[in-house]
């Protein structure tokens, strides 16, 4: 078992209601979550993602950066996230992913905390 604690993954009880009524959630396994778990795929079916401009690695390598927004209004929905508040454990290796590029354990925290200060 490898630990697969997060500081940062989808909140199973957020919810939230824009401006024009609709209503955005987590899914998982085709429906809305109402557990956490760290091998399951969590979807926010009701926004998509809108790349807004571009940041760059100290290498260069390009950065999207966009926002999540209602699919039906457009308006913009920050998707609901926590730290998990005990220790998660799952099988096989662990790795570390930042917009798809594989980087180590000490890059990933050191570019989650420059992103979401304390
Ligand atoms: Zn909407």
């Amino acid at each position: 078992m490898m630990e697969a604690t997060s500081l940062h993954r989808p909140n199973e009880r957020w919810t939230h209601t824009d401006r024009h009524g609709h209503i955005h959630q987590w899914w998982t396994n085709g429906a809305p979550a109402t557990s956490y778990h760290p091998t399951d795929h969590f979807i926010t079916p009701t926004l998509h993602w809108v790349q807004t401009g571009i940041e760059y690695f100290e290498d260069g390598a390009e950065i999207p950066i966009g926002e999540h927004r209602c699919v039906r209004c457009e308006e913009k929905v920050e998707p609901g996230y926590k730290a998990d508040d005990c220790t998660q454990y799952v099988p096989g290796l662990t790795r570390y992913l930042i917009n798809g590029r594989s980087v180590s354990k000490e890059e990933y925290l050191r570019r989650y905390l420059e992103e979401h200060p304390q």
